[in-house]
């Protein structure tokens, strides 16, 4: 299907050449990949707002409901196309030049700050085939692999950050652990003898009390095609660095709009924080053991950023599986999905096998299971059954 009117993509032409300039990670440049042409990019000097939580979903509840995605016209060869569901930026599949749409066009928040690429594709392959290198038990096919080129592209991934001021009310108990002594009987030499033994008591006390806690930058990330297990530990982020928003730094380089709504968001980031109030109720309540019967959180005035945030991506096949490794554009750390060599694995576990039972065997001939046996156990030998006799 094609529109009448496919929509010019934004690109930034090189002064010398006219071909697409593209953002060089680590430096403040456009820099042109054909004749060397380098552009500096300027920040504005304006601070990085906060934009309020509730009016933000007020005037989402007025918006119109998303478009889809629009046909794009490349500047360069004139092809039509369509980039990939929930990019914004990303290249021409005819002839590779860089193309950005207004993130307007596709969802009614914008981002207003990223982060932007500090390390390059060389520095990330770096990373990918020494994460390659370091895992345990990967196939060995897999380390050879390292040394080929795979599949990275540079994405921008969509996230949400929180600050919130909290204030929670709630009720719940303190537990006092003392110590009673008490006759017990317990079996000697196979007899049945009276001693006194200290067992521990809990005593529980009502208690009431109220946390507060202001929570800055709680990060949830807004994308769906990364899985959520590697988006979580791909962090720490450098926030402090957020530089506006600059579509400049996504020349060259895939960026996705939100996938994640912002109230889903926000919710994501209350179990966040909801974890964190219930460690501050457990350290308020004190002494020796804490219950929470019930909480109450006010959040009051909760603002949120929507930034940017870059990832190398490095995709691989092995035996007809596909993996894929996300790597921090900033920091370089790796996280990922990986194969086992299930023979490794078998080959450690009888190893580690044949050394416990090794030990076991010696310590059995040495006695100690012996004695240490008919001194601890009431006439049970779970391990060894046949010591019983
Ligand atoms: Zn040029
Ligand atoms: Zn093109």
């Amino acid at each position: 299907m094609s529109d009448p009117y496919p929509i010019p993509g934004t690109y930034f032409p090189c002064g010398q050449c006219g071909s697409s300039l593209r953002f060089s990670p680590g430096t403040k440049k456009l820099v042109c990949p054909h004749c060397g042409y380098e552009n500096p990019i300027a920040d504005p000097a304006e601070p990085i707002r906060e934009s309020d939580f509730h009016q933000a979903l007020e005037k989402l509840s007025l918006a119109p409901g998303k478009s889809a995605t629009p046909q794009i016209q490349c500047h360069t060869c004139g092809a039509r196309f369509r980039l990939r569901k929930s990019l914004h930026a990303g290249h021409c599949p005819f002839c590779g030049s860089p193309v950005i749409i207004a993130t307007a066009r596709l969802r009614p928040i914008p981002p207003r700050s990223l982060l932007p690429f500090s390390i390059d594709r060389s520095a990330a392959r770096q990373a990918f085939r020494k994460w390659l290198k370091s895992l345990w038990f990967a196939p060995s096919a897999l380390k050879r692999f390292a040394r080929e080129e795979g599949l990275l592209s540079g994405l921008y991934l969509p996230y949400w950050t929180f600050d919130s001021h909290t204030e929670t009310s709630y009720r719940g108990a303190r537990g006092i652990l003392y110590y009673e002594t008490r006759p017990v009987t317990v079996i000697e030499n196979g007899r049945p003898v009276r001693r006194l033994q200290q067992v521990q008591k809990i005593r529980w006390h009502p208690v009431r009390g109220r946390v507060s806690r202001f929570f800055d930058d709680v990060l949830v990330g807004a994308s769906h095609t990364i899985p959520r297990q590697i988006l979580d530990r791909l962090g720490p982020w450098d926030l402090e660095n957020l530089v506006p928003y600059n579509e400049k730094y996504l020349s060259g380089f895939e960026s996705e709009v939100y996938q994640t709504e912002l109230a889903q968001g926000f919710e994501q980031a209350r179990r966040v924080m909801d974890r964190i109030i219930d460690q501050d109720i457990r350290f308020d309540i004190g002494c020796d053991l804490q219950q929470i019967h019930r909480k109450h959180t006010r959040h009051l005035h909760t603002t949120f950023k929507h930034c940017l945030l870059p990832v190398w991506i490095a995709a691989y096949r092995y035996r007809n599986r596909s993996y894929r490794v996300v790597i921090n554009g900033r920091s370089g750390k790796v996280q990922g999905q990986r194969p086992y060599s299930y023979l490794k694995i078998l080959v450690a576990v009888v190893a580690a096998v044949a050394v416990v039972s090794g030990t076991g065997y010696v310590v059995y001939k040495s006695g100690l299971v012996r004695n240490m046996q008919t001194q601890t156990d009431n006439g049970m030998y779970g391990r060894y059954p046949e010591l019983a006799k």
